[in-house]
């Protein structure tokens, strides 16, 4: 029995390769598994036939003058074990089934990685053209972190339903992992491969209601040839992974891989490896932008802008790498640093007797952290800073989140008596049940609003708006992105509180922010004088 089980278990299990391949796209392979079941209870006659001849072997003995209890004993031996291996032969059918389920994605019912790998290279061996898919969505994270898991799920189950709507019976769509999808097309060249990226993606474009809350969802696409750019599915994975680097890097939707390709996805896992030293060593600094009030002109606070001084590549951006600290689960640990950099500065302005408060921008992923208030308050008072040194910009996608602990904890930094600033105001989750609700003091308009002030009319007539609505709920105004001195004028007429801005100053180095300051006062000095 124990070297039939054995020599059963193989084919069984061989069976759910195809098996599930065939439930995964209904279609070709699905043939195999009847084909595969009758194999398997053609095993099962053997010990049935050998059952019955041990049986009768037994009868002949009996009648040959073996003692009745030999016989008896040895019978039920026999029926015993062979009642043994009808139970192991189901055993292994539901093995079978978990073998099955184990090839499928909980969350939405499509195939999962293993599916993939079980299936494509047998396809990829019929040579032909195929092409593989990798999509992942746009700052999924953000719905994540900002809605709520359940909102996230409901959105993948929805994209998966959506991407599969643009596919064909002999495709296959299955899900990676998190917001992550591949997509196999059989007999599909580079055209057929950008159709259907482009349809998937104009799929994705109209808007999803979850929760009464309408989102918009966009994938980045990255598609790898077979046999053009590889003829093994491992290959064709990292050559569509890198494609779909650079499509998300671009912003760009969906891209062919090219062998341009190759060296970025490289530069990205040494990034990523630089980036966890450039958090260890000092390579993050910060910039500072003044906010300026638009009655007298005077800067009571700054902006505080993370930059990374990297060894080789210079100077970089946030949006280089504060994607890549989101993805490598290190916002937190950018979050802390940032804080020390800026409370530094805070105290060395402080001493020198200049009451500038800092702003610091905090991640949706930063702001779930319960226990930022109380650290927050060591790091102040370990440099001897009042509480209005410091304030926190946070984007609504934050506020419509986990909205009990949105409250709870920007209600125990305002207890602290740090100040809330809402980032990029008018192109979020807006709701203005928050601006009622929650515990906040400042409004950044976002600077798309401020952009096109000059000239049209709606634009002025929101921005008009935006800053009574700010008004009448007692919140200060600050509008983002003044490049110059139109929009500026304009604003201190609609009474807006403050600007921000490359015509008032860019970013720049605490030191440089000094002698700006000072120019101004020397400046104002003059007027006053003239
Ligand atoms: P943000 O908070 O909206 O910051 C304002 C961005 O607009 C900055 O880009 C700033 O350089 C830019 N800017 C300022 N004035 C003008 C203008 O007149 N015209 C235009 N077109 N742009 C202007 P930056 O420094 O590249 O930062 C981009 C984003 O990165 C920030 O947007 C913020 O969301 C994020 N960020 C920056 N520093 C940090 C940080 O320390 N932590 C976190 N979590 N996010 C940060
Ligand atoms: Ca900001
Ligand atoms: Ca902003």
């Amino acid at each position: 029995v124990a070297t039939w089980l054995r020599t059963a278990a193989s084919p069984d299990t061989g069976d759910e390769g195809s098996g599930d391949g065939g439930t995964a796209e209904r279609g070709t392979d699905a043939a195999d598994r009847p084909g595969a079941s009758a194999s398997g209870s053609g095993v099962l006659a053997v010990p049935v036939v050998a059952t019955i001849a041990g049986l009768a072997v037994l009868l002949v003995s009996s009648r040959h003058g073996e003692s009745q209890v030999t016989v008896g004993l040895a019978a039920a031996t026999l029926v015993v074990s062979s009642a043994r291996t009808v139970i192991a032969f189901r055993e292994l059918g539901r093995m079978g089934d978990l073998a099955r389920l184990a090839r499928s994605d909980d969350l939405t019912g499509l195939p999962n990685r293993r599916a993939l790998y079980a299936e494509v290279p047998a396809r990829l061996a019929l040579g032909g053209r195929n092409a593989l898919l990798l999509l992942d969505l746009d700052r999924f994270k953000e719905v994540n972190d900002s809605l709520g898991h359940d909102v996230g799920d409901v959105l993948l189950v929805q994209v998966g339903l959506r991407i599969g709507a643009q596919l064909g019976a002999d495709d296959l769509l299955v899900r990676l992992g998190g917001d992550e999808f591949a997509i196999f097309l059989r007999d599909s060249g580079r055209e057929e491969a950008e159709v259907v990226a482009m349809k998937v993606r104009s799929a994705l474009a109209a808007p999803h209601t979850l929760e009464g809350i309408s989102l918009q969802s966009s994938a980045s696409i990255g598609i790898a040839l077979s046999p053009e750019h590889g003829e093994s599915l491992g290959i064709l994975m990292r050559k569509a992974d890198m494609a779909m680097y650079r499509a998300k890097v671009r912003r760009g939707g969906h891209r062919v891989y090219h062998p341009v390709d190759d060296s970025h996805g490289d530069t990205r896992l040494r990034t990523l490896e630089e980036l966890r030293a450039a958090l260890v060593t000092n390579q993050l600094v910060l910039h500072y932008q003044p906010k300026v009030d638009l009655s007298g002109g005077e800067v009571r606070g700054v902006e505080a802008l993370v930059r990374w001084n990297h060894p080789k590549r210079g100077l970089l951006y946030p949006s280089e790498f504060l994607e890549l600290v989101e993805d490598a689960g290190l916002m937190q640990t950018l979050t802390e640093r940032v804080l020390e950099l800026a409370l530094d500065q805070a105290a060395v302005w402080h001493r020198r007797g200049e009451r500038l408060t800092i702003a610091v921008n905090l991640a949706a992923s930063s702001l779930l952290d319960s226990g930022l208030p109380e650290r927050v308050g060591v790091m102040l008072t370990a440099r001897d800073l009042p509480a209005t040194a410091l304030m926190f910009e946070i984007t609504e996608a934050f506020l419509l989140d986990d909205r009990g602990r949105a409250s709870d904890i920007l209600g125990r930094l305002r207890a602290r008596g740090i100040r809330i600033a809402v980032d990029d105001f008018g192109v979020g989750y807006s709701s203005l049940a928050y601006l009622r609700e929650l515990p906040i003091d400042e409004l950044k308009l976002d600077r798309s609003f401020v952009a096109p002030l000059n000239g049209d009319k709606r634009a002025a007539a929101v921005v008009s708006s935006s800053i009574h609505l700010a008004h009448s709920l007692g919140l200060r105004m600050v509008a983002e992105g003044v490049e110059d001195a139109e929009a500026y004028a304009q604003l201190a007429r609609f009474g807006c509180d403050q600007a921000q801005g490359y015509y008032v100053s860019p970013p720049v180095p605490a030191a440089v922010l000094d002698e700006w300051l000072a120019a101004r006062l020397t400046a104002d000095a003059g007027t006053v004088q003239a």
